[in-house]
């Protein structure tokens, strides 16, 4: 199947689908053959080791990663959302999955011929993961799993889910392939953000998976598996507006450089110079931050996932603070409907709730602020426990 289509640079995948990047925000989302081309353009699978059908050949294989989230995420969020959610799964199962699960799943990711979804939110347990109640009774030499999952993105294509649930009190996560009975999906429209993302809220009603589905022990689900989906995808999500912040500060520039009003071009007004000032910092510092967070998960240090946690966060901020003031400068032609920045300025809104809210990431990064200061000035106390917590 991946065959037919030619390899293409990932510039010119990206220049390709600026203009449908538009249209797919008002109709629902792209077409199902865009997995593949992106995984023929080296947008799937980069950060896989080639064993696996994956691109990585090098030790830094997580800048490389970084930057082409950033140049998808320039041109359309939904678009690097199924890049986020692919790799997020991927990552999870290349960590903790069995070599089975491994060969089975990730050369099919990595080539786009299948997507996955992530399904972990529930009606009552999103921020606070501890909470779900979707039940993995173990059934012989099966499982069975009933629950309902919340805004699955690519939740209307995916093949295969990364569930969160509880066997007994032990939170686990199983593989569930979607083409089980039981598996029934609602898809999502109208949200403010990712409109073109093919989100889904999926009902799983008494589904049957062998039990080697089930990814790592019981017990280790979140901590371990969801844990490990969670932090690539704040890396991913840290990029993609990275590349959307640069993508607005871009669009604005170029306009008040040329548009005229009161006999001068309005980047002659101090106050418009004023606010390219503020977005070029606030882009330039998530890409540092970005970077940084990159560099910490190619040396495997151990304070990789909150650099990814920060970078999500200030990523998250510039994005949304950027895309805000580009629509503002651009007046009118901002509030288009094939605008870029108003497009963005909804879609980063989203990047500030989801993989961490800004306020849960706030915490985190509070804590890892405190805990080695902590540690060299006072007796040990518990972290904040919330590794449950996104
Ligand atoms: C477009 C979109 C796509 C999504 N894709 C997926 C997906 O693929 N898979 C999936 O499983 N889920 C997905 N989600 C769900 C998303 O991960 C959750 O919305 C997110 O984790 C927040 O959970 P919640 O909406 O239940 O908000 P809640 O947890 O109810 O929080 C609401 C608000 O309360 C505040 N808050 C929460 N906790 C704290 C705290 N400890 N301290 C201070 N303030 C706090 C924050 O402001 C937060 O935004 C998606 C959501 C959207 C909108």
């Amino acid at each position: 199947m991946t065959e037919r289509l030619p390899r293409i640079e990932p510039n010119d995948f990206t220049e390709g689908i600026r203009q449908a990047a538009a249209e797919w925000d008002t109709a629902g989302g792209p077409p199902r053959d865009m997995a593949e081309r992106m995984a023929k353009a080296g947008l799937l699978g980069a950060d896989l080791p080639a064993d696996y059908g994956g691109s990585a050949r090098s030790a830094r294989s997580a800048l490389q990663l970084g930057e082409l989230t950033a140049a998808l995420g320039a041109v359309c969020t939904s678009l690097r959302s199924l890049l986020t959610v692919q790799t997020m799964v991927a990552a999870a199962v290349l960590r903790w999955g069995t070599e089975e699960q491994r060969h089975t799943w990730l050369p099919a990711l990595a080539s786009g011929e299948r997507i996955a979804g992530l399904a972990v939110t529930e009606a009552d347990a999103g921020s606070d993961l501890n909470a779900v109640d979707t039940t993995i009774e173990r059934d012989g030499g099966r499982l069975r799993v009933n629950g309902r999952k919340l805004w699955v993105t690519y939740g209307e294509w995916a093949d295969i889910l990364l569930v969160l649930g509880r066997d007994g009190d032990r939170p686990t996560a199983v593989l569930v392939e979607t083409d089980r009975p039981g598996v029934e999906r609602e898809p999502v429209s109208g949200q403010l953000g990712l409109r073109g993302a093919r989100i889904a809220h999926i009902r799983l009603r008494d589904v049957e998976v062998p039990a080697e589905n089930r990814v790592a022990p019981p017990g280790f689900g979140l901590s371990h598996v969801i844990g490990t989906a969670l932090d690539h995808g704040r890396f991913t999500v840290a990029w993609g507006c990275v590349g959307m912040a640069d993508a607005c500060l871009e669009e604005a520039a170029g306009h008040v450089l040329t548009r005229r009003q009161n006999g001068v071009a309005l980047a002659e007004h101090e106050l418009v110079r004023a606010k390219i000032a503020e977005m070029h910092l606030a882009a330039a510092s998530a890409r540092a931050l970005a970077e940084r967070a990159a560099r910490l998960r190619d040396d495997r240090a151990p304070d990789a996932a909150s650099a990814a946690f920060a970078a999500k966060y200030a990523a998250a901020r510039a994005a949304a603070s950027v895309s805000r003031d580009a629509v503002q400068l651009q007046g009118a032609a901002g509030c288009a409907p094939d605008s870029l920045a108003q497009r963005f300025f909804r879609d980063a809104k989203v990047m500030q709730i989801i993989e961490g809210a800004d306020e849960v990431a706030l915490l985190r990064i509070a804590e890892h602020a405190l805990g080695g200061r902590r540690a060299r000035t006072a007796p040990s106390r518990n972290p904040a426990g919330n590794e449950a917590a996104r």
